[in-house]
């Protein structure tokens, strides 16, 4: 490894000697960046320990806080200048029993099927909810049935995901109001729970929960939700057709509580030469409790981690101050995000960038950014130094969710966006475990993160020089 890094260092002073101009230095900081993630890097056993030493990080639970104890322990490790941890307060929401289902479709006949309680959703009673379900395509649908085709039966939201759209997050999209709003607007009409087709595009038997909402909706008026695999919404939705006046049983003890202080993880190198400007990377700490929550978002929080490692190896030191933000709560609330904000904003601190990488640990493909045409105009300029990573989306677009109250001003805001094909075989279900994150496509992504960051520190969005942008064309 020593002489490898001998060499390179003996090839860069040679190119410095022959008269360097930035774009062969940025080509080979970038190539310095990716091979120590490659050859060297942490990330792949921080997301070891998260995913199966600690495991699925729901906010407010005892795994959580040990993931906040963890990664400041690592950051500690990292030596950077500062390391703390930022309160916030946090729902805390327990699953209880593990949820049963079963349809019915003559007295003593029943098939058990797969669901699991999406957060945030009360209990059914103690002995578990029975009745007639009406099926629907949407919210839209519920006012064609109205009250009387409604009134005191389970809603089964049926639209599934588009297997047509490729970018896999418009095909969640447009269905996950189904998730959050299902049961507030099914309420109205009557029903006494809903059941929800899983926010899948594969055909399997895992339910996916998520966050739902009750809006409004008086605490007496709430009714129980859950989330029914594809295979099982598939054979609900089937034996519908052929006998409406099937039964559907569900029991579910899950039990929001007070809520309870937990903590964003923040570590940071302070800027050489303009430690007011900051830059953010983050990923969300907490998780599902299903599965271990190892691409959502155990990959987006030791990449993020990963980022400022690199830097400190390859001996890059930022002339902006680089903060990474481990986000609580995102799943079920974005108190870690907005917390952030509010102090940043409370203390007038200047973000000039923030990335998040939350969408998985997969190939990475490139970035969407929330910036001016102008600001965008700049970042395309260093496109083709990704080129030979094989990274090459660089469009206008959403950013992450935990860095969004962050908008305003001048902040340019951007999200990795990683290979999203299989993101939603596992997003939110029992699946989402580390054996389904690969090594060096977790690796890849933290580079290109890394990457990032190292342009937009030394060029930042205003001001870039006209030499530095035709070299870069
Ligand atoms: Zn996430």
């Amino acid at each position: 490894m020593k002489s490898f890094y001998f060499t390179f260092i003996l090839i860069f002073s040679g190119i410095m000697a022959f008269g360097q101009n930035n774009s062969t230095s940025d080509s080979l900081n970038i190539r310095k960046i990716y091979d120590m993630s490659l050859l060297n890097g942490k990330s792949y056993e921080w997301l070891d320990h998260l995913s199966n030493e600690i495991g699925g990080r729901l906010s407010g639970s005892f795994s959580a806080q040990q993931a906040v104890e963890y990664t400041k322990v690592e950051l500690e490790k990292l030596g950077l200048d500062k390391v703390w941890l930022q309160p916030v307060m946090v729902p805390k929401w327990t699953r209880g029993e593990r949820e049963f289902a079963y349809v019915q479709t003559a007295p003593g006949v029943t098939r058990n099927v797969n669901i699991t309680a999406l957060g945030g959703s009360i209990a059914t009673p103690a002995g578990g909810t029975k009745a007639k379900v009406i099926e629907v395509q949407g919210l839209e649908q519920l006012k064609e049935y109205g009250r009387e085709q409604i009134e005191g039966k389970i809603v089964f939201y049926n639209r599934p995901m588009r297997a047509d759209h490729i970018q896999t997050f418009e095909a969640y999209g447009g269905c996950v109001d189904q998730r959050y709003s299902g049961a507030e607007e099914a309420a109205k009409y009557g029903a006494v729970g809903v059941i929800v087709r899983s926010m899948n595009l594969r055909m399997d038997d895992f339910p996916h929960t998520g966050a739902m909402s009750y809006g409004d909706t008086p605490k007496d008026k709430r009714i129980p939700a859950a989330a029914i695999s594809t295979n099982d919404a598939q054979y609900l939705s089937g034996i519908l057709k052929v006998q409406k006046d099937l039964e559907l049983y569900f029991k579910m003890s899950c039990e929001l509580h007070e809520d309870v202080e937990s903590y964003n993880v923040i570590g940071e190198i302070t800027g050489s030469e303009q430690p007011k400007e900051i830059m953010v990377v983050g990923g969300h700490l907490d998780s599902w409790d299903l599965g271990d929550g190892a691409h959502d978002d155990g990959a987006g929080v030791v990449q993020s981690m990963e980022v400022l490692r690199l830097f400190k190896e390859i001996g890059y030191k930022p002339k902006k101050t680089l903060r990474v933000v481990l986000f609580m709560n995102e799943e079920n609330g974005l108190r870690g995000g907005n917390k952030y904000a509010e102090v940043a904003k409370s203390k007038n601190e200047n973000h000039v960038f923030a990335l998040e990488s939350d969408a998985g640990g997969f190939t990475p493909r490139g970035f969407s950014f929330m910036a001016t045409d102008a600001q965008f105009d700049k970042v395309l300029a260093w496109k083709n130094l990704f080129k030979p990573y094989l990274v090459h989306y660089f469009e206008q677009g959403g950013s992450g969710a935990d860095i969004g109250p962050l908008e305003g001003g001048n902040t340019v805001l951007a999200g990795l966006r990683p290979d999203s094909q299989r993101y939603f075989d596992y997003h939110h279900a029992a699946n989402d475990t580390f054996d389904k994150v690969n090594k060096r496509e977790l690796e890849l992504g933290a580079a290109t993160m890394a990457s990032l960051v190292y342009l937009v520190d030394k060029y930042g969005f205003n001001n870039i020089s006209k030499e530095t942008t035709e070299i870069l064309d």
